[in-house]
């Protein structure tokens, strides 16, 4: 019988496990998913968290109840894997050895990674809410807010769900009309990428909506430290923002044991093909969700079209057919707009987000990168979606895997992103300089786990050849010295 470990069970790893225990008997398929807790979080309600819609009871659910029986959850952490020889080994000690792998451990936020983050203001004015415990502090800081500069700040992308700062900032404008303190308040978006989005249309689009809401915007900014004396985010060409409270998205990374394993990028990332998210580097290994390097956004929708490609191809293989799928990078994001509305994106590798209606031409009932209440409503409906439907492995109506272009108003020759558009000044901050090439980065303050011996790098297992294009580079590891060797290049 094969066995198959799926490492991480949150929107991927759990939608993979119960979509292949529908398709395939007990005795055909062992599936075993390793997770370290039993806690599954709804991560799109952290956004909502701060202004006190969803509490920590509406997000987080036992990840037994969403495992279906049949399938081996094994609640513990995972040490790191051995590719060679087919083999997991847990923390606590155990191992699993497995026919086919798949990573599914997602991306975490890394306040660590960048100096002064973690510094004396961490949790008093700097906040964060990509992580429950960041969400939970950041809602007693808004209820404490009483007026100041407000600054809402990416630290490098690639970082999960592109669009949740900038949905933050929307739904903080709101929050802070409806207390009485906007005229109190400079609210500030400040991002790495040179406008308020990387794809042309919903850049113009969305730095219009920051306009007109007297928001304003600061591109192409990428931190260096943030100065807990002063209170300033501060670039490495040199701009200063100042802030009373700092709302920061850290670097967001993929999990510790991929540099052990020697299977990662340098933000622990596993490069994998674009259309069928092997891994480059060991075909028996598969990357599903945040974990690995498809060139769009980290987002739960991708997460679900990538896998229902997965289990096609899984399927066929374990038939003995040919695997016919790929992925085409499809991506369906509703964007918090505030005032109880909403926009939606739609897109994938080769076409951006546009204007126009969604699913279908003229009746929608969706609106695409428009403000509409229905948008709104969407977006709370997928957290019953997600919870009944999604994680089940059961279709979404309406939501195809393969992006169409059925109500979309292509544009030709749009306007690079960041330019054309009004740039609202950020507070105390003099004139963007020409942004230098990375200077080397600093490490991450050591993991509070015992190191685990790294492990030489892996190479490809004997008459198995690595994929074109793949090149072997270190991984991070919290726990050894090389971090971020290279500059990150911003990307969606
Ligand atoms: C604030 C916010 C808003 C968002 N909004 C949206 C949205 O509106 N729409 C949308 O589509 N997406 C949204 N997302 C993104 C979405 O939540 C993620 O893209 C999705 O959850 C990724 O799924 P995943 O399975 O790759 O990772 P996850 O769901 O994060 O699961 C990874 C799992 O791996 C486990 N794990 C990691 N390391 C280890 C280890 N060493 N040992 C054991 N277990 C481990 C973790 O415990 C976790 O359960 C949002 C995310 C955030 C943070």
């Amino acid at each position: 019988m094969k066995r198959l470990v799926i490492l991480g069970g949150g929107t991927a790893g759990t939608m993979v496990a119960n979509k292949l225990r529908a398709a395939l008997g007990k005795h055909e398929l062992h599936i075993t998913v390793v997770d370290r807790d039993d806690n599954h979080h709804y991560q799109p309600g952290y956004l909502f968290m701060p202004f006190g819609i969803y509490n920590t009871s509406d997000i987080v659910r036992s990840r037994h109840r969403f495992i279906d029986d049949g399938i081996d959850l094994v609640l513990t952490e995972i040490d790191h894997v051995d590719p060679t020889y087919r083999v997991v080994h847990l923390a606590d000690g155990r191992t699993l050895s497995y026919d086919v792998l798949v990573i599914a451990t997602g991306v975490s936020p890394r306040p660590d990674a960048t100096p002064g983050m973690l510094g004396k203001l961490w949790g008093q004015s700097i906040h964060e809410f990509y992580s429950l415990p960041g969400a939970q502090a950041l809602t007693e800081a808004m209820r404490r807010f009483r007026g100041g500069r407000m600054v809402v700040h990416i630290t490098e992308m690639p970082i999960k769900c592109p669009v949740a700062p900038m949905e933050f900032t929307f739904l903080a404008d709101d929050w802070l009309r409806k207390h009485g303190i906007r005229d109190r308040t400079e609210l500030t978006y400040v991002t790495p990428l040179d406008g308020a989005f990387t794809k042309p249309v919903a850049s113009r689009e969305l730095a219009t909506a920051l306009v007109d809401r007297r928001i304003g915007l600061e591109t192409d900014f990428a931190v260096e430290h943030i100065d807990n004396d002063t209170r300033e985010l501060v670039s490495f060409d040199g701009r200063r923002i100042g802030f009373d409270l700092l709302v920061t998205v850290p670097l967001n990374m993929g999990a510790d044991y991929i540099a052990r394993s020697g299977l990662g990028d340098e933000l622990n990332l596993v490069p994998c093909d674009q259309h069928t998210m092997v891994s480059l580097a060991h075909p028996e290994i598969h990357v599903l969700g945040d974990a690995g390097t498809l060139q769009t956004s980290k987002a739960g929708s991708v997460a679900h079209f990538a896998v229902d490609v997965f289990v096609h191809n899984f399927l066929d293989d374990f038939n003995g057919r040919p695997a016919t799928h790929g992925f085409d990078g499809h991506a369906n994001c509703f964007i918090e707009s505030g005032n109880g509305k909403g926009m939606l994106l739609d897109f994938n590798y080769t076409t951006e987000p546009f204007t126009g209606d969604f699913p279908l031409p003229v009746v929608g009932p969706f609106k695409l990168l428009k403000e509409t209440r229905l948008n709104h409503l969407g977006k709370l409906a997928f957290r019953w979606i997600y919870w009944n439907l999604l994680l089940r492995g059961r279709p979404i109506p309406m939501i195809p895997t393969t992006m169409s272009l059925a109500g979309k108003r292509v544009e030709k020759d749009v306007t690079p992103a960041g330019t054309g558009m009004p740039t609202a000044t950020a507070p105390s901050s003099p004139a963007p300089a020409p942004r230098p090439a990375m200077p080397k980065p600093t490490k991450p303050s050591p993991s509070p786990r015992p190191a685990a011996a790294k492990p030489a790098p892996v190479t490809a297992p004997a008459g198995t050849k690595p994929a074109a294009g793949y090149s072997d580079r270190p991984g991070v590891d919290s726990t050894a010295e090389v971090v971020l060797p290279a500059p990150i290049v911003p990307k969606f």
